[in-house]
């Protein structure tokens, strides 16, 4: 008696019980740690160009510096003129009918739009259909939101592409929308214009909302074409998602863009919600925004970069065949983006926790990748590699996951 009670431990909220983002999950902890021991750890885990030389256009830098004067005070909560008119002028060179100012968003980075476009639709209950494997933010973004993401397979064994059979058994009474992510992230496939159309046509029948992220649009790889999902309909509600992150290696300014495209007037209640929340958030970093109207108005010098000779497709071609050769492991050749989601062969590696495996790699060869769950890819057979090292760190690193996995086999 007369003992003080201890302290109650804090906790995190019930709400973050179910949301989860590996790309910067606890394997990543750990490499920090071997770094702060004196470590170098190739990182093949993340997205981020600039940390790999890729830099980001002079021409936007300079005029973020001009512009730096004019940048200090609150911008729109939607963003600054010049930036909205450059989006406009952006949709509509993507076939993208009836876009105006008023349905322009720009944010922080399209995550805080994700999270806000989630926010301003949920309720406990509703089911938002996300593809598996997806980009993690989106079903961590519908699970802090309070619905439930319900995911629907793409396959493999088709390029990746959304399995539309599957994706029309898991529509329900309580489905709100259906989220594509092309060009994709993690798979690096780019969806045809059919498959698309598919997608609408289940959309319209089924009154869903269609929540596009096309960041990685210009990161295309064989002459491919992107269509944007927005350019498909002029009837359902389409919401499509861009920014400088990828298209223009700038994802430290944290500019994207959010449009609301279709029929808007049936949605004023929900685009009430959103003009909310992007208030409540006063806006986005304004020197970001100013970043904005030069790049998409500017040299495209990603163009060179994914061509054939340029840095990021030899790099691309190098991984690819790399991975390909490791026996018992399997990839498709992605089409776009940053990244390959190679498959282990179970019966070859009959691995059961890919979360333990990525992390014995990383102690074993001081190599970082993301587990395939960490993309809500069911089945522990996945790993996630990001093609930004240089063609000899590339080498060296596949170099060392194809003696961690032979170690693996003789086990
Ligand atoms: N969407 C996808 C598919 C991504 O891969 C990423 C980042 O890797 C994002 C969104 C987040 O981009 P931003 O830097 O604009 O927040």
């Amino acid at each position: 008696a007369g003992a003080a009670a201890a302290p109650r431990p804090i906790r995190k909220s019930a709400k973050l019980a179910e949301v989860c983002y590996d790309i910067r999950g606890p394997v990543l902890v750990r490499a920090k740690q071997m770094e702060d021991e004196g470590h170098k750890i190739i990182k093949l885990n993340i997205g981020n160009l600039a940390a790999f030389g890729f830099d980001s256009p002079e021409e936007i830098q300079m005029d973020m510096i001009r512009n730096l004067p004019n940048a200090a005070g609150y911008s729109d909560s939607k963003g600054i003129f010049s930036a909205r008119k450059a989006v406009m002028h952006y949709t509509q060179q993507k076939g993208i009918k009836g876009v105006t100012i008023e349905d322009i968003y720009i944010g922080n980075g399209v995550s805080e739009l994700i999270v806000m476009a989630m926010n301003a639709l949920l309720d406990a209950g509703d089911e938002v259909l996300v593809p598996a494997p997806d980009y993690p933010l989106w079903t961590a973004a519908v699970s802090l939101s309070g619905g439930k993401p319900v995911h629907y397979l793409c396959d493999e064994s088709k390029g990746w592409l959304p399995d539309i059979d599957d994706m029309r058994a898991k529509i329900n009474a309580n489905t709100r929308a259906i989220v594509v992510i092309n060009p994709n992230n993690p798979t690096g496939a780019v969806y045809p214009e059919e498959t698309l159309k598919q997608i609408v046509a289940l959309a319209r029948e089924h009154d869903l909302i269609l929540y596009a992220d096309e960041v990685y649009d210009k990161v295309l790889y064989e002459g491919v074409k992107h269509t944007s999902m927005a350019a498909l309909s002029e009837d359902v509600l389409t919401i499509i998602f861009n920014g400088l992150s990828k298209n223009y290696r700038s994802c430290g300014y944290r500019a994207g863009w959010m449009v609301v495209c279709g029929d808007k007037r049936r949605a004023n209640d929900y685009i009430e919600g959103l003009n909310m929340l992007a208030s409540m958030r006063l806006c986005a970093n304004v020197p970001g925004q100013y970043a904005i109207q030069t790049a998409l108005g500017g040299y495209q010098s990603i163009d060179d970069l994914v061509a054939v000779g340029g840095r990021m497709r030899r790099q691309r071609d190098l991984a690819w065949e790399l991975i390909n050769q490791i026996p018992g492991v399997s990839c498709v050749k992605p089409e776009a983006t940053l990244y390959m989601f190679p498959r282990l062969d179970p019966k070859v590696y009959p691995i059961e926790d890919d979360q333990a495996f990525i992390a014995e790699l990383l102690e074993e060869e001081r190599v970082l990748l993301v587990q395939g769950s960490g993309f809500n890819w069911p089945h522990p057979d996945h790993f996630r590699l990001v093609f930004l090292p240089h063609e000899d760190d590339l080498r060296d690193a596949i170099g060392r996951i194809a003696r961690f996995l032979e170690n693996y086999r003789k086990r």
